[in-house]
């Protein structure tokens, strides 16, 4: 989920165990406590949407109310990757908050005036400033260059979008460097820091936690490692230095094989600790667990790149990309080493994983590794596996 819609959130009559737990602690004043209850629930369901709401009722008390705690909320807590789908982020700094509109909104439909609004948003895109980018744009006198563009203090800076001036509620627009992952699809994380100190375990679980849906108690998935000079310089360095550690990884038995096709390299520049630019390679799980073939059947594993499709009520077949980036939507798009015969067991898999999309699923296989190319056709289909199938079926343009 990239950011969380009030409208599909429907409070249900009945406490829900975890809204009980929370409101008890809160009622103590044990703020931290009370949010990591949130934090493992949501470990275990990332988009569960009543986690999400009770999160941000717990960030939404205020914060002198939390600063006076006996338990206050810890930085690795608030910015979380698994609250990411209910932040609020500036479109043009990188301010972050939470706001309450939504919690306010949610529990009366009484309109409300806040005084000093922390940002104001286009109701429309949710195109959203935060207080100093709203102050910034005022048009200023004779501090602006003449030929500066003049941006009229409120108004929505997406070409595309006709609301009209920005204004209340600000409701969560999520955050543009989380990517949604299944926590429990990470086989491994790989942390490197740049540097001759390798981190401490604290100093990895900060930065990992605010990239990565994963809580402290994920702290025996990471791989600790420093780096040499030079070794992060560029992308084509630090994604040597990837390889070799994963390699490494692999040969010690930490990771399966193959674990560079199942990872992303997330370069941040200075830890949330200002301690230094990290490296930071989350790695899939192996696909490969799978009914083993029988015996005299069985071929030797060949590598192959899957990609999952959905059948929209209307229209044909299509991929799922991330809004942002273009880029495939994780999880739906990977290169895996396998039997051929074992590809429908894991292209139902792959199908069973996106359940909540609620359409018609299939997964299309290319013999050989795809992830790092450009340009997949049509013609380099190895087979086809719709949903529920248990067998390959050849590419055909009108295939259901
Ligand atoms: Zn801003
Ligand atoms: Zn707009």
């Amino acid at each position: 989920m990239r950011r969380f819609d009030l409208s599909e959130w429907k409070r249900s009559p009945h406490l829900t165990d975890l809204r009980r737990t929370v409101a008890g602690l809160l009622a103590e004043g044990r703020h931290r406590t009370a949010l990591d209850e949130v934090l493992c629930a949501l470990r275990r369901d990332p988009e569960n949407l009543d986690g999400l709401f009770v999160a941000l009722s717990v960030l939404a008390q205020s914060r002198t109310t939390r600063l006076g705690s006996p338990e206050p909320l810890t930085e690795m807590q608030q910015w979380s990757a698994l609250l990411a789908p209910i932040t609020t982020a500036c479109s043009a700094c990188d301010a972050r908050w939470y706001s309450t509109h939504a919690v306010l909104f949610a529990d009366n439909d009484v309109q409300f005036q806040p005084t000093n609004p922390i940002g104001m948003q286009c109701q429309k895109c949710r195109y959203t400033l935060c207080r100093d980018c709203l102050k910034a744009q005022r048009p200023t006198s004779y501090t602006a260059s003449v030929d500066a563009p003049e941006v009229v203090a409120g108004s929505c800076a997406n070409t595309a979008c006709d609301g009209r001036g920005l204004s209340v509620p600000v409701l969560p627009t999520g955050r543009p460097d989380a990517t949604p992952m299944d926590p429990a699809a990470i086989e491994g994380v790989l942390v490197v820091r740049d540097g001759p100190i390798r981190p401490t375990t604290d100093d990895a679980l900060a930065v990992v936690t605010r990239f990565l849906p994963l809580i402290s108690d994920d702290a025996p998935l990471l791989h600790i490692r420093r780096a040499r000079p030079g070794t992060m310089s560029d992308n084509a360095t630090r994604d040597a230095l990837a390889r070799s550690l994963l390699l490494d990884l692999e040969r010690e038995g930490a990771l399966a094989p193959d674990s560079w096709g199942r990872s992303r390299r997330m370069h941040i520049l200075a830890g949330p600790g200002g301690d230094g630019d990290y490296l930071i390679v989350p790695v899939q799980k192996s696909l490969r667990r799978l009914p083993p073939a029988t015996p005299h059947a069985a071929s030797g594993p060949g590598t192959y790149t899957y990609l999952l499709q959905i059948l929209p009520l209307r229209g044909s077949w299509a991929t799922l990309r991330d809004p942002r980036t273009g880029d495939f939507h994780e999880g739906t798009f990977g290169a895996l080493s396998a039997p051929a015969e074992s590809l429908p067991g894991i292209a139902q898999e792959i199908i069973k994983r996106f359940e909540r999309m609620g359409q018609s699923r299939r997964v299309m296989f290319f013999e050989g590794d795809y992830t790092q190319e450009q340009g997949l056709t049509t013609d380099d289909v190895y087979g086809i596996v719709t949903e529920g199938s248990a067998s390959l079926s050849p590419y055909s343009e009108g295939a259901e």
